[in-house]
């Protein structure tokens, strides 16, 4: 796979970056801007080699089977202008808004573009077919320009026109494609977690978050590989049932119970349950919090955390690891009183002082990690959620990563 630092002459050639634009927006403005800064390198690269870089993002959810004036608002809501002014200011330098992206005037946005100049185009789901790859709409955006680079690994695990047409069809006419630095740094840091390497091990596995339905695939592929795996979170639950523990209301998944068990046994002792848990008799209005004594919660009580033993206990096992996956939170981290266990693991992983490769992959779990103020203990924070996990069940492939091969 050919690397931004890899494509020569780019002087005066049209370059396409599919980037990840699909920012955070309350009221209109951006809450945060990190996938704006995760792009700068490359289009920095770029445009300091003077090519003319066309940038392509989608922002938001539009749904094209939805009435008319319903399918208007969502893209009023989702209109890639509002990026235009923080990016330029981020960039040091103009950023053109091209609303088109089909067309005579999408063609000439592009073709005017000077050299070194960013051009920034409208939210990709505008188009119908964006999602449905149409080749039509493939094939516009192909013939616009020269060079494709992707560096948009949030939607990697898609395989849209953006993401996989474009690239596709350029192939196809021997011209270049490329990923950019933000997709080669995670590759590099999601496939070590995929390949694995002797002197990786111990390798250790952290797994929370709500649902075990959701990560089937995700603890069939790192059962495969990791020394231990340490559950926690709703998902644990589910395994404590299947053990015969009593789980009070805590969330469960009856039809995992089987699979839970399955799991247990392939294992052999790899998977580490938690041995407490903080337990409240409600989720939200509250009134009563206890610690649990073991693995069991009492009646009326469900689980929101972790408990102080495990916390030990999972702390034990990072501190051995060489190396550290974790997905999902250990406890409902929205609310304060639950967020010691997600707290106490990235306290773990910060006393490693880097003498472990830790990655987290995860939407919910590398939101924790910034909020908390822990993601510079990580050796990788992954900015794709979905994707980071799917490049794991899928043993490191993604189709609009498979596509620049
Ligand atoms: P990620 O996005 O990192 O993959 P998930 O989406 O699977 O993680 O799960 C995150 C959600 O799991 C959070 O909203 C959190 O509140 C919830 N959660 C974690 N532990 C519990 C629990 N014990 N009870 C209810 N919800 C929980
Ligand atoms: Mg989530």
């Amino acid at each position: 796979m050919l690397t931004v630092d890899q494509l020569k002459d780019l002087k005066g050639k049209r370059v396409l970056v599919r980037v990840d634009f699909n920012v955070p927006l309350k009221d209109g403005t951006i809450r945060d801007d990190n996938r704006i800064v995760a792009a700068l390198p490359t289009i920095k690269k770029l445009t300091s080699m003077g090519a003319k870089v066309v940038l392509m993002s989608h922002l938001g959810k539009i749904k094209h089977k939805e009435a008319p004036e319903v399918v208007e608002q969502q893209k009023k809501k989702n209109d890639m202008k509002v990026v235009v002014a923080r990016l330029s200011e981020l960039l040091g330098q103009p950023v053109t808004f091209c609303p088109d992206l089909t067309g005579k005037d999408f063609h000439y946005f592009v073709d005017t573009l000077e050299n070194g100049g960013v051009l920034l185009c409208q939210n990709t789901r505008y188009e119908k077919g964006e999602e449905k790859n149409d080749p039509l709409l493939a094939k516009e955006w192909a013939s616009a320009v020269d060079v494709f680079v992707m560096d948009a690994f949030g939607s990697a695990h898609r395989a849209h026109a953006s993401t996989y047409g474009v690239p596709e069809l350029l192939k196809a006419e021997g011209k270049p494609v490329a990923c950019g630095y933000l997709v080669e740094k995670e590759i590099a840091s999601l496939m070590r977690c995929v390949d694995v390497h002797p002197e990786d091990r111990p390798y250790v596995a952290i797994l929370g978050g709500f649902k075990v339905s959701d990560k089937i695939k995700v603890i069939d592929s790192l059962l495969r590989k990791c020394d231990k795996i340490l559950i926690g979170g709703a998902m644990a639950y589910t395994f404590a049932k299947a053990q015969g523990k009593n789980i009070g209301t805590s969330p469960v998944e009856n039809d995992q119970l089987d699979y839970a068990r399955k799991c247990l046994e392939e294992a052999n002792g790899r998977i580490i349950l938690p041995l407490d848990s903080v337990a409240t008799n409600g989720f939200e209005n509250w009134t009563e919090k206890i610690v649990t004594t073991d693995q069991n919660i009492p009646e009326g009580f469900e689980g929101m955390d972790i408990g102080p033993k495990t916390i030990e206990l999972f702390k034990k096992e990072i501190g051995s690891a060489k190396m550290i996956f974790w997905n999902g939170p250990m406890g409902v981290f929205e609310q304060k009183d639950f967020q010691a266990g997600t707290i106490a693991i990235c306290e773990a992983i910060r006393a490693l002082h880097g003498k472990a490769f830790s990655v987290c992959g995860g939407g919910d779990s590398a939101a924790a990690v910034k909020e908390f103020g822990y993601k510079d203990d990580f050796s990788h924070v992954s900015t794709g959620g979905g994707a980071s996990l799917e490049m794991i069940e899928n043993d490191g492939h993604l189709p609009g990563v498979d596509i620049l091969k």
